[in-house]
This record gives C-alpha cells, sequence and structure tokens, in this order.
C-alpha cells in the first residue's frame, strides 16, 4: 500500500498550477460579505494566498471532471448559510458501492482540502492502484463542508441568527444542544449537528419550537448526501492542535462499555479520556489522531466496521518513510455525543472514523495534505480488495494515548 512520494506531488500539480494564477479570486472571495466584520480575526500563520481558497477549489472541481467526463461528476449538494455552494466530487463507475470523505467542517482546519483533491486526482491518473480502487468502489469526496467559515477564517459556519453558545456544551457532552460561536450572531459548529434525525438532537429536545428542523444547512446537506450515495463508510477529516504521544497509558473504554465494579474507571472519567496533563507521555509528539464511533447506540458491526478502517489507516501512515519524519498517530480523546459526525454518521448505519492531522507550521503543508490523502486511499484500497474485512478490531489498542496537550497550535477540538 506505499504509495510513492511523486504520485502525491503529482496529484497536487493542479494545485500549484492555480495558486499563483489563483490570488485575484482569493482576495475577491474574501472581500464578498461586506457585511461580515469577522473577516478581520488574525491568521495566526497562514493568509489566504497559502491554501486553496474557494474558487481555487470550485475551479480545480470543474477542471478534473471537464478533463474525465467518463470518471468524474462534480455535484453541488447544497449551500452554505451564506449560500457558497457545497461541492462534491465522486470518481468512479455508478455500479459500485461507494466510500466517502468529507473534510473541513470546521472553516480554519486548512490542508484537509488539498489532500482530499488530492485523491481525486490521483484517482484519475491511470495508476494501477487507482484503478483497483476504482474497480471496485466509487469514491466520493466534500473536500470543504464549510466554506463560509473558510472565508473568515473560523471554526463555525456564519450565521447570523446563531445564538451564543451554551457554557454547558463542550464537545464530551450535550448541555441545552446550543454548539455555538462565544458571541451571538456569529454561526455554528457544524460538527455538532450531525444527528440525521433531529428529533434526536438535544437542540430540538430543548428547543422544538424555536428549531423544529436543523438549523445547519452544511450538515443537512451532508445527510442528504449520504442518504442519496449510501457509503458504506464515511471519513470526517480534520485539524487538532498538538499532543505528545503516551504509550504508556491504558484506556478504559467508553463510559457504558466498562465494568460497573471497576470504581476507579468510573470516577475518572465521564465518557473521554482527557490528555493527563501531568505526564508528558515519552516526549514524542503525535503527527495525528484518530477514533471511531463511542456513542452506546451505535450497531456493533458498524463500530466494528470503523475500527478497521483505524487500523488499516494507521498501518499504512505509520509505515517508516524516509521522506518524511516519523509518523505517529494516537487515539483521540474525544467522546460519546451522538451529533458529532464519528457518532452521528454511525448512528445513521454508516462506518465513521475521525481523523485528525496534528498542527504544525505553513512550511509543512504538504506532510499534512499528505496525511488524509494516504490515509483515504490506504482505506478505499482496503475496501476495495477485501482486506478491511479480515481487519483485526482488537488492534485498535495498539493506538497509543494522547498525552499533554503541547499546545503548538491553538486546540481544535473534533
Ligand atoms: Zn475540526
Amino acid at each position: 500500500m506505499e504509495l510513492e512520494k511523486r504520485d502525491f506531488l503529482k496529484a497536487l500539480g493542479g494545485i500549484a498550477a492555480l495558486t499563483t494564477a489563483g490570488s485575484a479570486s482569493a482576495r475577491s472571495d474574501r472581500h464578498t460579505d461586506d457585511d461580515f466584520e469577522l473577516e478581520d480575526f488574525a491568521r495566526a500563520y497562514l493568509n489566504n494566498d497559502d491554501v486553496l481558497d474557494n474558487r481555487e477549489l470550485e475551479t480545480l472541481l470543474h477542471r478534473l471532471e471537464n478533463e474525465n467526463p467518463e470518471l468524474v461528476t462534480v455535484d453541488q449538494i447544497g449551500q452554505s448559510n451564506q449560500g457558497r455552494p457545497l461541492y462534491s466530487v465522486s470518481v468512479g463507475k455508478e455500479k459500485n458501492p461507494s466510500v466517502l470523505a468529507i473534510g473541513q467542517q470546521h472553516g480554519d482546519e486548512y490542508f484537509m482540502a488539498e489532500g482530499l483533491l488530492a485523491v481525486a486526482q490521483f484517482l484519475t491518473s491511470g495508476d494501477p492502484r487507482a484503478e483497483r480502487i476504482l474497480e471496485n468502489r466509487t469514491v466520493h469526496l466534500v473536500p470543504r463542508v464549510n466554506p463560509d467559515g473558510f472565508v473568515v477564517p473560523h471554526r463555525y459556519n456564519i450565521d447570523p441568527e446563531a445564538p451564543e453558545d451554551d457554557p454547558e456544551s463542550g464537545i464530551f457532552q450535550g448541555g441545552s444542544g446550543i454548539f455555538a460561536a462565544d458571541e451571538p450572531g456569529v454561526g455554528w459548529d457544524i460538527n455538532r449537528y450531525n444527528r440525521h434525525d433531529w428529533t434526536q438532537h438535544e437542540l430540538y429536545q430543548n428547543f422544538p419550537e424555536e428549531y423544529p428542523e436543523n438549523p445547519v444547512p452544511e450538515a443537512v446537506a451532508i445527510h442528504a448526501m449520504m442518504d442519496e450515495v449510501d457509503p458504506e463508510w464515511v471519513i470526517d477529516f480534520h485539524r487538532m492542535g498538538s499532543f505528545m504521544v503516551d504509550y504508556e497509558s491504558e484506556w478504559p473504554g467508553p463510559e457504558w462499555a466498562r465494568d460497573d465494579t471497576d470504581d476507579d474507571a468510573e470516577d475518572e472519567t465521564e465518557g473521554f479520556v482527557p490528555p493527563d496533563p501531568n505526564d508528558p507521555g515519552d516526549g514524542y509528539i503525535g503527527t495525528g489522531a484518530m477514533l471511531w464511533p463511542l456513542h452506546e447506540d451505535v450497531d456493533p458491526e458498524i463500530r466494528e466496521l470503523s475500527k478497521q478502517l483505524v487500523v488499516t489507516m494507521r498501518d499504512d501512515l505509520i509505515e517508516p518513510d524516509d521522506e518524511l519524519r516519523r509518523v505517529e498517530y494516537v487515539r483521540y480523546p474525544g467522546g460519546t455525543y451522538g451529533g458529532i459526525a464519528r457518532n452521528g454518521h454511525a448512528l445513521a448505519g454508516y462506518g465513521s472514523v475521525l481523523v485528525e492531522v496534528a498542527g504544525g507550521t505553513l512550511g509543512d503543508r504538504l506532510f499534512r495534505a499528505r496525511q488524509p490523502f494516504d490515509a483515504m486511499l490506504a482505506a478505499a484500497e482496503a475496501t476495495a480488495d477485501g482486506s478491511l474485512y479480515t481487519v483485526d478490531t482488537a488492534r485498535v489498542d495498539e493506538l497509543p494515548e494522547a498525552g499533554t496537550d503541547v499546545g503548538i497550535e491553538e486546540d481544535g477540538a473534533e
């Protein structure tokens, strides 16, 4: 499953070609929303010309479709709250079963869209590995779920009618179901609204009159697309803060799965395992993290399939490669919340995995973009050749726990 670095660079070639020509459109995109002040948010280490802006992405997707009319379909699956198109790109034959990857639900998590676009380009390359995948599967990609948040840039979508965040909310608990920016009128956290059955979401259950429908159009568009293409699984790519790797600790598992007689484990955690601030791990910084669905009501077979994906992708990513730094993927310290994509899509019956690529600097962008590229191709290939289904799911225990949060980049929760 090793992929040569040149294949990745070749796949990214289209992006590089557009980067110089795209700076004018990048600026115009940024200034589309004159009534929105948040564009003054500092870009800590990036500016728009250094990442794939919305118009470059659109141009590249349509070019890919035009150049490969037999193989590639670009669809608008919906639109953002501010009316920007949400695009999917599908590569393959209609008759084949499908798989799905989505990226950038959080607008300020860069390079995941670049990595997924490179997947699409590679699949059209005629490479034997691409052919093997497409022989048995169609690959659907939504490189950027949150084009509005990208423009700000910030984590949320943009919605002047969004309330402020419920202080009781948080990644590991439901609260009232209001997961939004700290200020009212900014936007929703898209990745808290992935309950396909809206009546099961805390926002609906607490405010049925105010929110009879899911108020986050980007999430709704993904759910509708999944209904339509019925992927066997979905992988959700994010960027995160940086954690040390802790090879020593043992994970007690989600609360619901624990032995009730083990009082210690129950006291320590409530549905998630936080990095232990007193334990520096072995002094090694992880390059990413993964997690499978932990919600109690997920079908056990769906959970097993998701674990098989985790093992498959990690095996591929950590394979030694002299061209790259050492790579290690830890178990993401995430919880059981049903509105998060990892749990929400699994509750709807799809295999579902979170992949988080750790923070870094602008100089690392190829290294960062390559990780979703490698992970997605490894998952798709193992699915296409059937090897995925023979993976021993107990091997998820090989993922070391996340140790101390070292804060290289502002922390971005799942
Ligand atoms: Zn994220």
